[in-house]
């Protein structure tokens, strides 16, 4: 498939005009690669079964892991979901934004969008241009995150053309992601109570702020037994997986240099926190390191590391260390991330 590429500058209105055409791409049933706030996503009708199944197919995605419809309003979401009384406390505080709200849906969403489960979930992004794309389309727009399945989600123009250019009618050229790490998804249960399924910018402190009761899901922070039932399909997937292991570090950063020295190889790859590097730098001589951000940046960290992971990726090496980031605040959306693309390989030091 030849894919069309489209420059749409999120600060420069004028070039917004050009989203008409991708638009009409939606509208015809199409693909479209857009960018938003947290990663960018792999667009379609999400009303349309057809094109949705193509969106399965352009990522190798397996059919029951369902996708997240985007939506321009908050207020949309009546047409396709039962919303309650803290659906609209969610939106007033984190809408639009990277917060996915999972409820009961309407007909409207066909069940191959939602993978074949009951419920829908609902997105409206903030970044600029995703809104007015599905503005332009008219349409709720189902989209994933625009990697092929199991490798890490894309934040930049070039690592989605890298896995999907030729694969799709449409890639809008934009600029990186602001946060990088996918949005944050809970479930209402009922009008006083939502289940953290996947952490991200928007904290569980922060979900305590609109509703009495936030429970999360133990699979954010472990790893699902044999035969449990993932509460969200995408959690029993690996995921965001570099090709060669990473491996989690969980200890100071005394005990972290004298555990790599027996590792001091050119094969091998290290990421680690800005102040920490200088440290290790003296005794560590043949590896690579990649700066992951400053220790207490926890959004610096978020911006790099699905970037660092493709980077690593390209590489070649045998081994990638990284220290286990603490669970506290935007940490647990890294910490999530991270134990997920280490296959929960981590070491106690
Ligand atoms: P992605 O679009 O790649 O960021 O992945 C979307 C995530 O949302 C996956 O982990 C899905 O399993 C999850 N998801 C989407 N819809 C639902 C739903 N109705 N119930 C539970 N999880 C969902
Ligand atoms: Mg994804």
């Amino acid at each position: 498939m030849k894919t069309k590429i489209i420059k749409v500058n999120i600060n420069n209105r004028s070039s917004f005009n050009k989203l008409k055409s991708a638009a009409e791409l939606i509208r015809n049933g199409k693909l479209v690669v857009f960018p938003t706030e947290t990663v960018y996503g792999l667009g379609a009708d999400a009303t349309d079964t057809n094109a949705v199944r193509n969106i399965y197919k352009a990522k190798g995605r397996p059919s029951d892991n369902p996708l997240i419809v985007h939506i321009a309003n908050p207020q949309d979401a009546e047409k396709y979901a039962y919303t309650n009384s803290l659906y609209y406390k969610l939106a007033d505080k984190f809408m639009p934004g990277p917060l996915t709200v999972i409820m009961k849906s309407k007909s409207s969403i066909p069940k191959t969008t939602r993978g074949g489960l009951d419920t829908v979930a609902i997105r409206c992004p903030q970044n600029a241009v995703a809104r007015k794309l599905i503005e332009y389309s008219k349409r709720p727009i189902a989209a994933p995150s625009a990697n092929l399945s199991g490798s890490p989600s894309p934040t930049s123009f070039k690592h989605v053309c890298d896995d999907m250019n030729g694969r799709v009618n449409m890639i809008i050229n934009s600029s990186d992601s602001d946060f990088g790490l996918e949005s944050t998804i809970v479930k209402i249960e009922d009008e006083n109570t939502l289940t953290l399924l996947r952490p991200g910018k928007i904290t569980v402190d922060d979900l305590r702020g609109v509703c009495e009761k936030v429970n999360v899901a133990h699979a954010v922070t472990e790893e699902l037994k044999e035969g449990e039932r993932a509460l969200s399909p995408g959690m029993k997937y690996r995921h965001y997986s570099p090709k060669a292991p990473l491996i989690l570090l969980d200890g100071s950063i005394e005990k972290i240099s004298e555990y790599l020295s027996g590792e001091d190889d050119s094969h091998t790859a290290v990421i680690l926190y800005d102040e920490d590097i200088d440290i290790l730098k003296e005794h560590l001589m043949n590896v690579d390191f990649y700066n992951f951000g400053a220790s207490n940046d926890r959004l610096t960290q978020a911006h790099r590391l699905f970037y660092i992971l493709r980077e690593v990726d390209k590489k070649g090496y045998k081994k990638i260390f990284a220290p286990l980031p603490s669970q506290e605040g935007i940490g647990l959306a890294l910490y999530n991330r991270m134990i997920r693309a280490s296959a929960h390989n981590i070491i106690k030091l």
